[in-house]
């Protein structure tokens, strides 16, 4: 069978399902994410319990634009779900988001971490952060000083292309310009242990094996390993390392995040703005920190112990969406240096 045709069928019965759904009359909305439905779903229970609205949850890992707009007019989907800020903004550029009003996401989300026109809100925070071997005299440290000669053969970094990666090139480019962050990272590739590849976890790992002194790599892998749930191995390179929230001289620590929008033709858009108010409530925030380790938007909604005492996050002050207008920069300044090979 064709992957076209396949696809083709896959997408009408989900459409059926979905459109059955609909008839009935109790309320209920269409969640479109790319998040791993088993971070998510304990949420979307709670959410269900609270206000009585069902929520049918579509997983995608990849191509969830492409999805949503060959669906058009008639997409059933009412919430995107993301994780990275590009994500949502290409959302937004797609046409694929619809503007919300809400008080409660205005007064909750600080402004800098939501669609000054309502088309996206984040929900939660991951710190691109430096694991450090636990036994070195470091407390602090800038994105500026990984550049210092002093680290030469010391960092271990997952490739410059990797989305995460780039995006923080992209912040960099933001706060310097293209022509010194060329020199950045010209400087910070000078200084690896290693190639630059692998995944941020291997960070933890090649930092015990010796490999390397410090790395970059997110915050929310220190609670995953921490926690276990990834094995045994990984909880011993947790423990070989600590984690510091790094700074940029004149801002605070560079972020991304996971977001929603309401899609534009979400045939639910009231249940849909529901979802994200909740979304953003003391108490999801709370879930959603222990279930996936990452820092809540909502102040009052605490960091899970497994994080907490790394210190606490100050975001960075340029706008992460101004980061992520570089995104096409950073990647053709990685290539320039060859920062991977
Ligand atoms: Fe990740």
């Amino acid at each position: 069978m064709g992957q076209m045709k396949l696809k083709g069928i896959l997408l009408g019965s989900a459409l059926a399902i979905l459109g059955s759904a609909q008839a009935g009359t109790a309320a209920e909305l269409n969640l479109y994410t790319t998040r791993e439905p088993g971070l998510i779903q304990p949420l979307l229970d709670a959410f269900t319990t609270s206000t009585g609205v069902k929520v049918n949850t579509i997983f995608l890992k990849d191509g969830l634009g492409e999805r949503v707009a060959s669906e058009g007019d008639r997409s059933p989907a009412d919430v995107l779900m993301t994780v990275d800020a590009g994500v949502l903004v290409d959302l937004v550029d797609q046409g694929l988001t619809q503007s919300v009003q809400s008080e409660v996401l205005n007064n909750t989300i600080p402004a800098a971490l939501r669609d000054a026109n309502g088309h996206w809100y984040a929900l939660s925070l991951r710190a691109r952060a430096v694991y450090a071997a636990k036994d070195i005299d470091l407390t602090a440290i800038t994105y500026e000083q990984l550049a210092d000669p002093a680290w030469k053969g010391k960092i271990c970094i997952r490739a410059g292309q990797h989305p995460y990666n780039i995006t923080l090139v992209g912040s960099y480019i933001a706060h310097y310009g293209e022509e010194a962050t060329e020199k950045w990272l010209t400087d910070v590739k000078a200084n690896l242990a290693r190639k630059a590849g692998g995944g941020d976890r291997d960070v933890a790992r090649d930092i015990m094996g010796g490999l390397c002194e410090i790395g970059v790599a997110n915050s929310y892998y220190v609670g995953l390993m921490r926690s276990g749930a990834g094995g045994p191995e990984q909880v011993e390179w947790a423990n070989s390392i600590k984690m510091i929230l790094p700074t940029f001289e004149n801002g605070g620590t560079q972020v991304n995040i996971t977001g929603a929008a309401v899609a534009r033709h979400a045939p639910n858009k009231e249940q849909a703005v529901q979802l994200l108010e909740y979304l953003v409530s003391d108490e999801a925030q709370k879930i959603y920190a222990e279930a996936n380790y990452e820092y809540p938007v909502n102040p009052n909604a605490a960091v899970d112990p497994l994080i907490a005492e790394y210190g606490v996050l100050k975001p960075d002050t340029v706008e992460l969406v101004k980061g992520v207008g570089f995104r096409k920069a950073a990647s053709e300044l990685a290539e320039k240096v060859g920062f991977d090979n």
